[in-house]
């Protein structure tokens, strides 16, 4: 379950960061390096286009919630989900 591969390619992985804000998921894109991407998932700090597939989910709630997208949305069904922190941005 908590096993995140840590790809390091060039071909830019990210991650999306999920959380509940008023009971709506949230999901913010970052990029492997750190950085959060832009709404086209560019990064603006080492300029690399990224494909978030996992979504990593700081509580049972939300990760419960995106599981539930994962089964009943297309547009989820290829992201996993996961259970985790979001580390702390390196500026
Ligand atoms: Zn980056």
């Amino acid at each position: 379950m908590s096993d995140t591969p840590k790809d390091k390619n060039s071909t830019g992985l990210g991650t999306f960061y999920a959380h509940l804000e008023d009971g709506q998921l949230v999901m913010e894109p970052y990029c492997s390096c750190g950085n959060q991407l832009d709404e086209n998932y560019n990064c603006d700090s080492c300029g690399k286009h990224s494909q978030c597939t996992d979504i990593l989910c700081e509580d049972q709630a939300t990760l419960k919630l995106v599981e539930k997208y994962i089964r009943s949305s297309p547009k989820f069904r290829n992201f996993n989900a996961l259970l985790g922190k979001k580390k702390s941005a390196k500026d």
